[in-house]
């Protein structure tokens, strides 16, 4: 099992690389994307391998993304942390602050895994995109790091009890997650107030070949859709 380790106090924002623009990483906005470096899980599935390693160096300054995102105030409207696992970066609410006070609204793309950093960063972001990777009691068969289904669910149930928007999405690789699975996760979203959820495609890179693993079915889609209301999102 993988180990947590996040970035020490104070240490400069590390970025693996940024999207300049976007009309897909902010629900209705046009934003940037920074991509932050370094994660703790180690999905089977993961799309953003480069972006793992913590120790491996910044690409980007965030002194070069402030001076782009000053120049571009009229044409954005956001700016989202992405990654890896942004949470890690222990300077994360500074820059935060950095770049609402130029304007935009600010999301986070996150797993929650790190709860207490989770919780906090509640206070200064606008809007979260949360994975729920799978049942709670199952997570580590995906993200391969012991006890991150508890962090995860803690850190959800908190942002369900916040006042930001969100969107709760899920990569449905059925290599690991049964369509019981999605249907248990699907009646505690319910019970959460929950009313709309994301079914992510799960796509397989493989020597430079794409391998789409099947969605699934209409029976269990409907039965989920009993629950909440799914969308799929194609690649
Ligand atoms: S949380 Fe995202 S970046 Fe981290 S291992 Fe999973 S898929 Fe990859």
């Amino acid at each position: 099992m993988n180990k947590i380790n996040v970035l020490k106090q104070h240490e400069a924002l590390r970025i693996g690389a940024m999207l300049k623009f976007s009309t897909l990483d902010y629900p209705g906005k046009i934003s940037s994307v920074i991509f932050c470096q370094g994660c703790p899980n180690r999905c089977v599935y993961c799309h953003n391998p480069d972006f793992i390693d913590i120790s491996r160096p910044g690409q980007i300054s965030f002194d070069d993304v402030l001076d782009f995102l000053k120049s571009r105030t009229e044409l954005l409207d956001a700016v989202v942390f992405s990654g890896g696992e942004p949470l890690i970066q222990s300077d994360l609410v500074d820059a935060i602050l950095q770049i609402k006070q130029l304007g935009y609204l600010v999301g986070i793309h996150t797993s929650g895994v790190l709860t207490d950093r989770f919780v906090d960063i509640l206070n200064y972001v606008d809007w979260v995109g949360f994975d729920i990777k799978t049942e709670f009691d199952k997570y580590h068969k995906i993200t391969r790091l012991a006890n991150s289904g508890e962090s995860a669910k803690t850190s959800l149930l908190a942002l369900l009890n916040s006042k930001v928007d969100f969107e709760l999405r899920t990569t449905v690789d059925s290599r690991y997650i049964e369509d019981q699975d999605l249907i248990n996760i699907a009646k505690f979203l319910r019970e959460n107030g929950v009313k709309k959820w994301i079914l992510q495609e799960c796509i397989l890179r493989d020597s430079g070949i794409n391998l789409k693993v099947p969605l699934p079915s209409n029976e269990t889609i409907l039965k989920i859709s009993q629950y909440v209301s799914v969308d799929l999102r194609k690649e």
